[in-house]
């Protein structure tokens, strides 16, 4: 793996070897959190997160955006209850 690969936060933080960093992926379905993995890191819809500070600010800022869609979906049938 090519050690002048540089990753940067959401924030603006740049990786060190050191960072407990994870991975995010926005799918069609929601928010995927991942393990870092260098192989996965390099993808073009992969998010780089520095930590939980950031992987919890990404999830906050997709909570809202879900709350907004459901206010505006709510004609929809609702999920059934998961046994
Ligand atoms: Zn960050």
């Amino acid at each position: 793996m090519a050690a002048s690969t540089m990753f940067t936060c959401v924030c603006g933080v740049q990786k060190k070897t050191s960072n407990h960093w994870v991975l995010a992926k926005i799918t069609r379905n929601g928010v995927l959190f991942l393990p870092w993995d260098w192989t996965l890191a390099v993808s073009d819809d992969i998010i780089v997160l520095c930590g939980e500070r950031c992987s919890v600010a990404l999830l906050s800022k997709h909570l809202g955006e879900w709350k907004q869609a459901a206010l505006s979906n709510t004609a929809l049938e609702p999920c059934p209850a998961i046994d």
